[in-house]
């Protein structure tokens, strides 16, 4: 219509749903196809898939590598996970939220994911899952559609994505001429920033660097270290965690040339990277290497009532400093051997989950001591900049002392939001359907973000932030980073930049360019 003369760009721009936008990229369910929904869940990461059920990753990929296609079910998903995820066509869990370790891998991956789907029963002795009066048996045929988070029995016909992109393309060209806010991606590997690029992003907003901890070599290289006893041992593991993430860091840093990279130090606490099924703690230690006590013993220590408000992010900075350390190695190693490669490098350190500016201050010190200490030593010079995430109330009121410690400042919408709330991201599921039912919320903060409430957190850690350093620069990098209703918000509160799953960058250029024009309209 634009080329024939019938609208203008901005009205061809304003008439597209940015979240149509997601769907596009995405396998649907066939219309016309019968179906038969027994469950419904949260809407994690859309898109439809059908496959055989399995309850463990080790079966997804024994399926998957006979060319089955399998959906992989399970109460939850951790780390110990995710070669099952990689290989299945989608993940279905009968808990968590919005923001549960399946929903944000599943989106990074992007692939069809329902969680939080607590109208199932899953009985992993019997192998089989209960919903109503259905009974699902393993290798039984499901489909989910993760666009509307319901569970069906049986194989239900999709329809592929629409493989000519050159509408999208030309659309969102005009987006970005008329946005003022960047749209970054949250990936942590070489093929998701590549992807991520491909849709438009201008940057990497949100580097997890936990989940470079998910192939087995590196698994058993953390495990080494947090099993380990003394000093030496736990050098010589942290020195085998090194040269793993220093070569993802270059695939990454290659993936992006010219563009910012924003590296997140370690956030998780460390007893995820522990196996917590019985049948697995006896293997792990057998592969390890130490007694079956000893890991028991260490998983007793790491135990925590509420490890989401406990030992972890910055707290592990400043309690294993060594941990921070070897990162921030492996990060200006990669961001020194590319530049030789003529590679354009711009690293940009994060810490998480900071409450006290003393955290950041401590922390920053080391950074930068390793950072010179690596320059130093290759002879070549790299410029970074070194921040943090405000994700706790307590950062953004005090957002004036923490930006003197800081470039820049990521807002962590999840953490946020969940502590914004007093509600745990992970256990939402169990409450949150009734409600939304009763109309208590009428949409997930995790899912939509909090304009009212999280909102006022946002816009005065950013003004704080900005009057005691006018250029530091502000985003977010929670997935409110490719929410339509965040982007307009995070725009008008003054943030240069957003950063989402890749699939979601397309939303969120669409989204951050609604912004402008209608801000432009409204004079
Ligand atoms: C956040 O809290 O918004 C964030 C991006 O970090 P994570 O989801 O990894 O806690
Ligand atoms: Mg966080």
């Amino acid at each position: 219509m634009v080329a024939e003369g019938l609208i203008d760009i901005d009205t061809a721009l304003l008439r597209t749903e940015p979240k149509a936008l997601e769907m596009i990229l995405r396998p649907v369910l066939d219309p016309d196809a019968p179906r038969k929904i027994i469950a419904r869940g949260l809407d994690a990461s859309p898109g439809a898939a059908a496959g055989r059920v399995v309850f463990h990753s080790e079966e997804a990929q024994e399926l998957a590598e006979r060319g089955e296609a399998v959906i992989l079910v399970r109460m939850e998903t951790s780390p110990e996970d995710i070669q099952g995820m990689t290989v299945s066509q989608g993940i279905l869990t009968s808990r968590g939220g919005q923001t549960s370790h399946a929903a944000v891998v599943a989106r990074g991956m992007g692939k069809p994911c329902v969680v939080g789907c607590s109208e199932i029963a899953v009985d992993y002795a019997r192998q089989l899952f209960y919903a109503g009066d259905t009974v699902i048996k393993r290798l039984d045929w499901i489909t989910i559609d993760g666009a509307t988070g319901e569970v069906m029995e049986g194989r239900v016909p999709t329809l592929a994505p629409p493989t000519d992109s050159g509408a999208m393309a030309t659309l969102l060209g005009w987006a970005d001429e008329r946005s003022r806010m960047k749209v970054r991606a949250n990936a942590d590997n070489g093929p998701d920033a590549t992807r991520a690029r491909s849709l438009g992003a201008q940057g990497i907003g949100l580097c997890r660097t936990e989940h470079m901890f998910f192939q087995p070599e590196a698994l058993r290289a953390m495990r080494e270290m947090i099993l380990a006893e003394d000093d030496r041992t736990r050098a010589r593991a942290l020195a085998k965690v090194l040269p793993m993430q220093r070569s993802e860091f270059e695939n990454i840093f290659r993936a992006m040339n010219g563009l910012p990279v924003t590296i997140r130090l370690l956030d998780p606490p460390l007893h995820e990277f522990l196996p917590q099924r019985p049948e697995d703690i006896a293997q792990v230690a057998a592969d390890i290497g130490v007694r079956n006590e000893t890991l028991t013993d260490r998983l007793r220590q790491l135990h925590e009532s509420n490890p989401m408000l406990g030992h972890r992010g910055v707290r592990i900075g400043v309690t294993s400093p060594e941990i921070y350390r070897t990162q921030t190695r492996a990060i200006f190693e990669a961001a020194c051997a590319l530049t030789r490669q003529s590679v354009v490098v711009l690293p940009e350190v994060m810490i998480p989950l900071v409450a006290i500016p003393k955290e950041l201050e401590l922390t920053r010190q080391q950074v930068v001591e390793v950072a010179e200490q690596v320059i130093r030593e290759t002879g070549v010079p790299v410029r970074y900049t070194v921040g943090t995430m405000i994700e706790i109330p307590r950062a953004a009121l005090l957002a004036a002392e923490i930006a003197e410690h800081a470039d820049f400042f990521s807002f962590g919408t999840n953490d946020l939001t969940q502590m914004t709330y007093g509600f745990s991201r992970d256990d939402m599921g169990l409450f949150l359907p009734a409600y939304l039912q009763r109309g208590v919320l009428t949409e997930s903060p995790l899912s939509t973000f909090d304009t009212e409430g999280v909102g006022q957190l946002v816009s005065m850690g950013t003004q704080r932030g900005k009057s005691r350093k006018p250029q530091l620069k502000c985003g977010v990098c929670g997935e409110h980073g490719g929410d339509p209703t965040g982007v307009a918000f995070f725009h008008s509160a003054g943030l240069d930049y957003v950063s989402c799953s890749p699939y979601r960058v397309p939303v969120a250029r669409l989204a951050a360019a609604h912004a402008a024009i209608r801000e432009r309209q409204q004079g």
